[in-house]
């Protein structure tokens, strides 16, 4: 028998002390006590974001803040940019489309980061445009950007810059209000060690007034409702306050952590995964890899959908494979959250043996050896 073990980029595994919190007993909602449980959550994503303005929390997985993002911030016929480097950078692209915007599809190689100049000339080929949507770790691909960057161009125009932020933020550095960005979308499943369930979205100034001029198609995610309920510290609908209740105390180890040594230790268990595809001769997918997700290509010969099906059923180490395009072609390692350098050990050494099971060449112990390496000057 072996032990379940989750390195897929999503849902990531939760902290027994958040679980045991959502088996505790359901509370009325409209009350004092739930009040200041939203506020507190508030405060503490607040910081997570690196953000003074208001984080709403909605109910609904990491897509419901994208389609809030969209569908406030864009109007019928008005132009906005998505940077589609991935199957998320397309989900950006759709739910403009869904809304019946003006959609400038700005396409990127599936393993590179879109770049500050692309974004700036974009930006001159389409000056009408409203708002420009990007990852800042697409994790279909495993790829990171540059946000501070990009957001530099975008100040310098009437457009917004709308970040999915869903295995960015509490995972790599990222300062909403320092970069300037104007829109940050994160998801509970990802970084912040928690189920999926709950969403987060931040709006600078600029974006409030866009979303102020705007005639948004929406209710559920009108985010001119969650503000008016905010001020109140209320949700305007039903909240899923349990997982409110239980986010608080993944959000305080977070805190306890310190966010910094957060996004220095994601970092650390990433260069020791890069570390041992090396010493194993695998290829990494991206060219601008993430800290959050490794990519690693399969070997040539190995029946790539097979290597994640045997690690799963034969050792109970569940990664991801690659979607669309890049099905059976790479595999997926997350190094988000409640993951530590004896579970990137863990993962290696699945992988070797998953590899040797699928008749690949292997020897035992390179890629674990190189990544003990790597954590191992962590602790001197
Ligand atoms: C997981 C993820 C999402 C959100 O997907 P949901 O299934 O709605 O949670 C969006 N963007 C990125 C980059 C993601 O990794």
């Amino acid at each position: 028998m072996y032990k379940q073990r989750l390195f897929a980029p999503g849902p990531t595994p939760v902290p027994e002390e958040t679980l045991l919190e959502l088996a505790r007993p359901m509370f009325h909602h409209r009350t004092g006590q739930y009040r200041k449980m939203l506020e507190q959550l508030t405060r503490d994503m607040q910081h997570i974001i690196q953000t003074e303005q208001e984080v709403y929390t909605m109910t609904g997985s990491g897509s419901a803040a994208m389609e809030a993002a969209v569908a406030n911030l864009v109007g019928r016929g008005e132009t906005m940019i998505a940077v589609r480097g991935g199957k998320f950078g397309e989900r950006w692209s759709e739910l403009g489309r869904a809304f019946g915007a003006n959609v400038v599809d700005l396409d990127v190689d599936w393993s590179t980061a879109v770049t500050a100049e692309q974004i700036d000339e974009a930006l001159k080929a389409h000056p009408d445009t409203v708002a420009v949507f990007i990852q800042h770790c697409e994790t279909s691909t495993a790829t990171a950007c540059d946000v501070e960057a990009i957001a530099k161009v975008v100040a310098g125009t009437k457009a917004c810059l709308v970040v999915d932020g869903i295995t960015g933020v509490g995972a790599l550095p990222y300062r909403m209000d320092a970069w300037g960005v104007d829109v940050t979308v994160v998801g509970s499943q990802k970084a912040l060690m928690l189920p999926a369930g709950l969403a987060f979205i931040a709006c600078s100034k600029k974006a409030w007034a866009k979303i102020e001029a705007t005639a948004s198609p929406t209710y559920y995610v009108n985010l001119k409702a969650y503000r008016k309920s905010q001020a109140k510290w209320d949700n305007p609908y039903t909240p899923a306050n349990t997982m409110v209740r239980a986010a608080l105390v993944s959000t305080a180890m977070i805190r306890a952590e310190g966010l910094e040594t957060v996004w220095a230790e994601t970092r650390r268990r990433a260069e020791a995964m890069r570390a041992a595809a090396r010493a194993l001769d695998l290829e990494l997918f991206s060219k601008s890899p993430s800290d959050s997700v490794t990519a690693i290509r399969t070997p040539q010969g190995i029946d790539g959908e097979a290597v994640p099906k045997v690690m799963a059923e034969e050792f109970g180490v569940r990664i991801a494979g690659g979607q669309s395009q890049l099905k059976g072609k790479i595999v997926r390692f997350s190094h988000m959250g409640y993951t530590d350098a004896f579970d990137v050990l863990a993962a290696v050494g699945a992988l070797e043996m998953a590899l040797a099971r699928l008749g690949a060449t292997v020897e035992f112990g390179a890629g674990v050896a190189a990544a003990q390496k790597v954590l191992a000057q962590a602790q001197a």
